[in-house]
């Protein structure tokens, strides 16, 4: 294998024009995998624009999924593709925002780091940014950059100005810049629309960055002609720009990008020698994906179901646990709170889902309805699978139906309850401030023998993600285990619960911590390899 000749990191900076939502992170993270499938060592950033330090303290309907590395930073969601398309774990280096930069800058200007200076956005705010990149990028043959937002805001100048300076500094040899459009087809006229990729182009030159390469949105093939027609208004040759066209997987993305050729020019553009990409990984798991031997339904019972953003890293686990069953998985959004107003209609509801599946969140709201949905599982023998607050609610279900502890409850939600199954963890107790404050991250886990968890993961220690203040309460271990409930993941003190489960129960599992983060296509998780095949199992029997 022939390897980059240059110890140089190479450059890509993805940015985004016309819309948002165009699949930027994706793409980014297709364009990684194509990479690193040719053997570079490849890592990913998303640079955000906006001011929160962290996405932590949003509402996932304006933000999406909060995504959580193993070092317990809160992160955008595109760092879950870039986990899912890439080998590399990600860490809090891998994402920053505005306020992330405009926080140190300050620092350090208290610091007296800049003594005698005036502190501007150029240089210092700058300057700041281009070492962030740099930091993340170190030790990589590549490093995709992605900024957040669209070219025209105001709030990604500093961003693209940065960029527009590390590119002079690296050299274009070492650098390409990637401009993600929309090239619209207006069904009125029957036409596809190139202007707003011109303007958009026309945008990012005017701030001093000529992309080297497009990549155009679009519902369908781009015919050659309109390609020239933007690659002359863009002064991008027509063999660099490519199309992002809907495809029938996200899966199939890197494949669909490939065909194109645009992994060859982009190797062409950073003078990268290396292998031929080994693309058969992808394409097993496109053919998984596509042509499925089986289907399963599985109830998602959630609070913020209009945005399926909002559980993103969730949603695609559990289609990685089809993946390993050679199943095919229907996820079926139900609204916790729909369910606690009617939960007489749940045998209804519930009729054709072969497994139910009770999210993470926070709060009061719908919590009751995802209580009556556990209890559901839990009678009727539905396969069960409940993450963070899906087990808090779990525990509480149990208490109340079966430890006779009629008013249990979580502190989080009845802080006067009189059975706090559920209470603030211990280093919480001190904790004013929101943001980052949770507990995050990796933290170890250790399972019980002959339990349905340890038979899953094949394993006795386990390290999982976490994003909780709540836990459950360990005075009422022994009350709840003496009616049933095995604890069957602890902490390595035996002093926290992290996962529970229900051994008469076909499959009622339960975790305190995330195990969707760190599912991916090639190495479905074990918890939602085990989730689908128990949804199968039982969809085998109810339709014979
Ligand atoms: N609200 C619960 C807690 O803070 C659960 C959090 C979650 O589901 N991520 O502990």
């Amino acid at each position: 294998m022939r390897r980059s000749t240059s110890k140089q990191t190479k450059y890509v900076f993805v940015t985004g024009g016309v819309v948002s939502s165009l699949g930027k992170g994706m793409a980014s993270a297709s364009i990684a995998a194509l990479l690193e499938s040719r053997g570079l060592k490849v890592t990913m950033q998303k640079l955000d624009p906006y001011i929160n330090v962290d996405p932590g303290t949003m509402n996932p309907l304006q933000h999406g999924e909060v995504f959580v590395t193993d070092d317990g930073a809160e992160t955008d969601l595109d760092l879950g593709h870039y986990e899912r398309f890439l080998s590399v774990r990600m860490t809090r280096r891998n994402n920053f925002t505005t306020g992330q930069v405009y926080e140190s800058v300050i620092r350090k200007e208290r610091a007296g780091d800049y003594l005698g200076a005036t502190v501007q956005v150029i240089p210092h705010i700058t300057d700041e940014i281009k070492s962030n990149i740099k930091q993340a990028a170190q030790g990589y043959d590549v490093a995709i950059i992605e900024v957040g937002g669209t070219v025209g805001d105001i709030e990604s100048l500093p961003f693209l100005e940065a960029i527009r300076q590390l590119r002079h500094e690296v050299g274009a040899q070492h650098s390409v810049a990637l401009h993600l459009t929309l090239v619209p087809y207006i069904a009125a006229a029957g036409e596809l629309k190139t202007k707003p990729t011109q303007h958009s182009v026309q945008k990012l030159r005017e701030i001093g960055i000529s992309p080297d390469m497009l990549l155009c949105r679009c519902d369908r093939p781009i015919p050659q002609g309109h390609r020239e027609k933007i690659g002359l208004f863009s002064n991008v040759p027509v063999e660099a720009v490519f199309t992002s066209q809907d495809v029938a997987s996200i899966y199939a993305l890197p494949l669909h990008l490939n065909q194109q050729g645009l992994d060859e020019r982009l190797c062409e553009q950073l003078n990268i020698w290396s292998r031929a990409p080994a693309l058969d990984r992808w394409q097993h798991i496109v053919d998984r994906v596509t042509k499925p031997k089986h289907t399963v339904t599985i109830g998602f019972v959630g609070k913020y179901i209009e945005l399926a953003e909002s559980y993103k890293s969730l949603s695609e686990a559990l289609i990685h646990g089809g993946i390993h069953n050679n199943t095919a998985v229907t996820i079926r959004y139900m609204d916790a709170e729909e369910i606690e107003k009617n939960p007489d209609t749940l045998a209804t509801s519930m009729a054709q889902v072969d497994g139910i599946l009770v999210a993470p969140g926070f709060g009061s709201r719908g919590a009751e309805g995802k209580i009556a949905a556990i209890a559901f599982a839990r009678q009727t023998s539905v396969p069960f699978f409940g993450i963070c607050f899906g087990m808090q609610l779990a525990v509480v279900e149990f208490a109340r139906n079966v430890a006779g502890l009629a008013e249990a409850h979580s502190t989080e939600i009845n802080p006067s309850t009189p059975h706090p199954v559920v209470s603030l963890l211990a280093s919480q107790q001190d904790v004013a401030k929101k943001g980052g404050t949770m507990r995050l991250g990796a933290y170890p886990c250790r399972l019980k023998p002959g339990t349905r968890a340890e038979a899953a993961y094949g394993a006795s220690e386990i390290s999982e993600r976490h994003r909780h203040r709540y836990e459950i309460n360990s005075t009422y271990h022994e009350a709840l285990s003496r009616h049933g409930l095995v604890f069957s993941g602890t902490s390595p003190d035996g002093t926290l619960a992290e996962m529970i489960e229900l051994p008469q129960h076909p499959y009622f599992v339960a975790c305190q911590f995330h195990p969707e983060f760190k599912s991916r296509p090639m190495e479905p998780h074990p918890l939602f390899r085990t989730f689908i095949a128990a949804a199968l199992t039982f969809s085998q029997a109810r339709t014979g």
